[in-house]
């Protein structure tokens, strides 16, 4: 490899984190250019929603890196630098320093951002989003000084938010348009247990609700619902959902349906572009079929993996969309892939009611995802059954007495 070659990386986040780093793990003695457009180095965002929130976990440890950690590696971080342009042809980033850095491979890790609330009173103060350190830090103070908080959107993000403003004592509501909450990942038999975790937890869950407006006179006093209805509240925390950040991809002419569409080696169609995380919809060669996946631990395999295909090794990126959450004492994680209504058969193990099982989601007999609740160190075991394609029988999974890996 030629030592004078710069590997440029779009979006200091932790794609780009992970890439900067196994590049240097890879012995990769380039230049090493990573440009965000945050003022804070890489951090995870998880905490966001969880610990930092909750006040449990210390700012230090969302980092992905100690601050001296880029300088002892030689990665020349650009912080509060946005990319604004890519000329392709020249091989070049623009940014809106005015700054412009050659590339011999350009990796994009531009994740995503909150969809918008697009009502009226959507401008209101305390109307608040949750993607970045400083919308964390704004969100406590904003539940601090609240007393009713209206969620919408009854995903992942609105789940833990709801979860974190009742272990504050607020009074808290979620509005969402499904008839129940996360109703289109999990399937109706088991988002009907988070359902009945958040209600018991005492949040007001507002199912099939559609929201019109928000009502207030500078700080929001409300949301107003297509039934006519109306939920008081002087915090809204809006969770509706996320989209790629792919204009500078789109702009430089790099086909986005979907996301920066890559194959399974994380390139683009043109040679010289990647790209991992949030961002990338990429063609997973096991699962035979584009994916693009928001999860944390996709956008740190795919840093690396991608770091590696540029290094020109021939690395592939097959792992199963894994995911984790954790909301009052539930703590869970989930791997593998299921089409909404792909799955014909729920298979439970263990103890639903006292929250410490494993879910399977089963298509034909064959298992294609597994979410473990309170029992941990099983998900490579699941990882195994997924893989393996093989039918099983519903029975011997549902019966804890039979290892995993012998069902
Ligand atoms: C509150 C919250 C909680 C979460 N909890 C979980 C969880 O429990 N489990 C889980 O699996 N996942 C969770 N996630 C999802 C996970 O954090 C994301 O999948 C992950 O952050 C994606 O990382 P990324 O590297 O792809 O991009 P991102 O984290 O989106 O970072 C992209 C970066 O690129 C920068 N950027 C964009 N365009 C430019 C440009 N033109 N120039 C320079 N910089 C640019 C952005 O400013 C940003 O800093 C959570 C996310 C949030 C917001």
């Amino acid at each position: 490899m030629d030592p004078k070659q710069t590997f440029v990386i779009v979006g200091a986040s932790l794609a780009g984190a992970a890439a900067a780093q196994v590049l240097r793990e890879e012995g990769f003695d380039g230049q090493i250019v990573l440009i965000g457009s945050e003022p804070n180095r890489p951090y995870e965002r998880p905490p966001l929603s969880k610990g930092l929130l909750l006040g449990t976990a210390p700012l230090e440890d969302v980092f992905v890196h100690p601050s001296d950690w880029y300088a002892w590696n030689d990665i020349d971080l650009r912080l509060a630098t946005t990319v604004t342009s890519i000329d392709r042809a020249a091989r070049v980033v623009v940014c809106d320093d005015g700054r412009r850095v050659g590339y011999d491979r350009l990796l994009l890790t531009t994740g995503s951002e909150p969809r918008r609330l697009t009502v009226p009173g959507a401008g209101l103060d305390g109307v608040v989003y949750l993607r970045r350190l400083e919308d964390c830090e704004l969100l406590k103070i904003e539940i601090d000084r609240a007393s009713r908080v209206a969620i919408i959107g009854g995903g992942w993000i609105g789940l833990e938010v709801a979860a974190a403003a009742r272990a504050a004592g607020r009074e808290v509501a979620v509005i969402e348009t499904a008839e129940l909450p996360l109703l289109r990942v999990l399937g109706r038999e088991v988002a009907q247990i988070y359902a009945d975790l958040h209600h018991a937890h005492g949040v007001r869950l507002l199912l099939g609700a559609q929201v019109v407006g928000l009502t207030g006179d500078g700080l929001v006093t409300g949301v107003e619902l297509a039934d006519g209805s109306a939920v008081p509240a002087d915090l809204v925390v809006v969770g509706i959902g996320i989209t790629p950040v792919v204009a500078l991809a789109a702009d430089a002419g790099l086909d986005v349906t979907g996301g920066v569409l890559v194959d399974e080696h994380l390139c683009t169609a043109d040679p010289a572009v990647f790209a991992a995380g949030d961002v990338a919809n990429a063609y997973h060669p096991t699962l035979r079929r584009r994916l693009r996946v928001e999860h944390w631990e996709n956008a740190r395999r795919q840093g690396a993996i991608a770091a590696k295909a540029m290094l020109g090794q021939d690395a592939t990126f097959d792992r199963l969309p894994y995911f984790f959450s954790d909301q009052y004492d539930l703590g869970m994680e989930y791997v593998g892939y299921v089409e909404p209504g792909e799955a014909d058969q729920v298979v439970f193990r263990g103890e639903v009611r006292r929250h410490e099982f494993i879910a399977f989601w089963l298509a034909g007999g064959r298992v294609l995802a597994g979410m473990n609740v309170n029992v941990w160190d099983v998900v490579g075991d699941i990882e195994d059954l997924i893989a393996s394609a093989r039918t099983v029988d519903p029975a011997r999974l549902a019966d804890p007495s039979i290892p995993l890996a012998a069902v």
